[in-house]
């Protein structure tokens, strides 16, 4: 996510380490090619311009210039900065504590919408509430028949009426059919346009005025950067928009809209879009953003994929392994089995602090090849190696290479990783579903 951003931001961070104190001199050129980095990205000018007078007046002070380690003072000033450009952002849902919250989602065509509905349904049914979602993006023949295909594989109700052609009595219906089955949630997929058009504005205001949705959220592609800073804009005024979904950061997206819509708009984003899955979709946490951003990974996210990878019964079983320290080789055989889907480890090894350069590594690493070499390497073990991986002494290392075919340093790797992966496991065990449970409150 947002590599060249982060990319640019290193080689100003790079650029002032080991240098010991610095002068003014030095601190301006990292400075600049922190500016630089950000208008790269297309973050608007004025949220740049702001950025860089607040992180200047920061960086330029005494304290930082004389202390021992300036680059991580400004590492820290820039962290500061993204956050407070990101937040603060309430994610939660405003779910009602009783009868049925209205959650309205609108934007543009292709932002993204239709998916989202799926993806919002996806996170309330882990919080176990199953929402209904009304198919009212009447425009775009195909959303309907999309919705319904979402709703079957999830095993939601999707409210449609092909024949009825004004989207606001289809949202009645929708909703009164939601309340009379119970549902706590639901969700409006509503039209878009290719462009903002004054039609599409006076149809979701009525639907906004008659239908009276809890919440409005406007979904963004943010790889159409400071255009989906416009559309946000222009929505904003005739709806009062709660927050913005900002889809598709997983593709080229370089970050700018992600980076400037709260400040142009006053609209925090609540979520982010970061894959074509149902499971792609995540609460915004600017602390977590800002942090994926420095690459100094993201505890938080990390462990709302791992937690993903289990499920219940498995986790119990882990949790207790955990706790009483048993954990073994053969667990980790079985956890890396679960890990070794195209794509995932890079994006575990991506989020957790200190891995951020395993990344390209672990992507462009053959994962099933890597984990076929683990699993051989374990199964040349003994019980006991695999339960005391502190038994492998010179000898055994050599035996259990020459088992699994490889060569003795490969065990030591293998050692390695299983302590590292450690911290990656007792998430998936514990897991952390604090700010899933945020999502829920009033
Ligand atoms: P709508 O017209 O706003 O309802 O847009 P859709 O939900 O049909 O999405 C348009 C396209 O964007 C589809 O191909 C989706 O799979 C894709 N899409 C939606 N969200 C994401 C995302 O977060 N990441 C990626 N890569 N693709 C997405």
């Amino acid at each position: 996510m947002f590599d060249s951003l982060s990319d640019g931001l290193q080689s100003a961070f790079k650029s002032l380490r080991g240098k010991g104190k610095l002068t003014e001199g030095n601190m301006r050129e990292g400075l600049q090619t922190v500016e630089q980095a950000m208008l790269e990205a297309d973050v608007n000018y004025s949220v740049v311009k702001d950025f860089m007078e607040h992180v200047t007046e920061r960086a330029l002070g005494q304290r930082v210039l004389l202390s021992l380690r300036p680059h991580e003072e400004l590492i820290r000033i820039v962290y500061d900065e993204l956050v407070s450009i990101l937040g603060p952002v309430d994610t939660s849902l405003h779910l009602k504590k009783s009868g049925c919250t209205i959650l309205m989602l609108c934007g543009l065509q292709g932002a993204g919408k239709t998916t989202t509905c799926g993806k919002l349904a996806q996170l309330l049914l882990e919080e176990k509430i199953t929402p209904t979602l009304v198919a009212a993006d009447l425009q775009r023949p195909a959303a309907i028949e999309q919705l319904h295909v979402i709703g079957r594989q999830l095993g939601v109700p999707v409210y449609s009426d092909a024949g009825e052609k004004d989207p606001v009595k289809v949202c009645q219906a929708g909703v009164k059919q939601a309340e009379a089955d119970g549902s706590r949630v639901v969700i409006l997929d509503t039209a878009g346009r290719l462009a903002i058009d004054k039609e599409l504005m006076a149809e979701l205001a009525r639907i906004d005025k008659r239908v009276k949705p809890d919440q409005v959220y406007l979904v963004v592609d943010g790889m159409t950067g400071q255009d989906a800073v416009n559309s946000a804009g222009a929505f904003n005024k005739e709806l009062e928009l709660d927050g913005v979904v900002m889809t598709k950061l997983d593709g080229d997206a370089r970050g700018g809209a992600l980076l400037s819509v709260k400040q142009v708009t006053g609209v925090p984003i609540k979520f982010i879009g970061t894959g074509e899955h149902l499971e792609s979709l995540e609460p915004f946490r600017p602390e977590g953003m800002a942090s994926r951003i420095l690459q100094m990974g993201d505890m938080v996210a990390a462990a709302r994929e791992a937690h993903r990878i289990v499920d219940e019964s498995e986790r119990e079983e882990l949790e207790e392994k955990m706790a009483s320290g048993e954990m073994t080789l053969d667990d980790f055989k079985g956890l890396m089995e679960k890990v070794a889907k195209p794509g995932l480890m890079g994006k575990m090894m991506s989020l957790m602090p200190g891995m951020g350069q395993m990344k390209d590594l672990m992507q462009n690493e053959d994962v099933t090849g890597g984990v076929k070499q683990t699993i051989g390497l374990i199964n040349s073990m003994t019980k006991s190696e695999r339960r005391n991986p502190k038994l492998i002494d010179a000898p055994r290392r050599a035996r259990i290479a020459a088992g699994a075919g490889v060569q003795a340093p490969a065990v030591n790797q293998l050692v390695k990783q299983f302590e590292q992966m450690k911290p990656v496991m007792q998430m998936m065990a514990g897991g952390n579903a604090g700010d899933r449970m945020q999502m829920m409150r009033q």
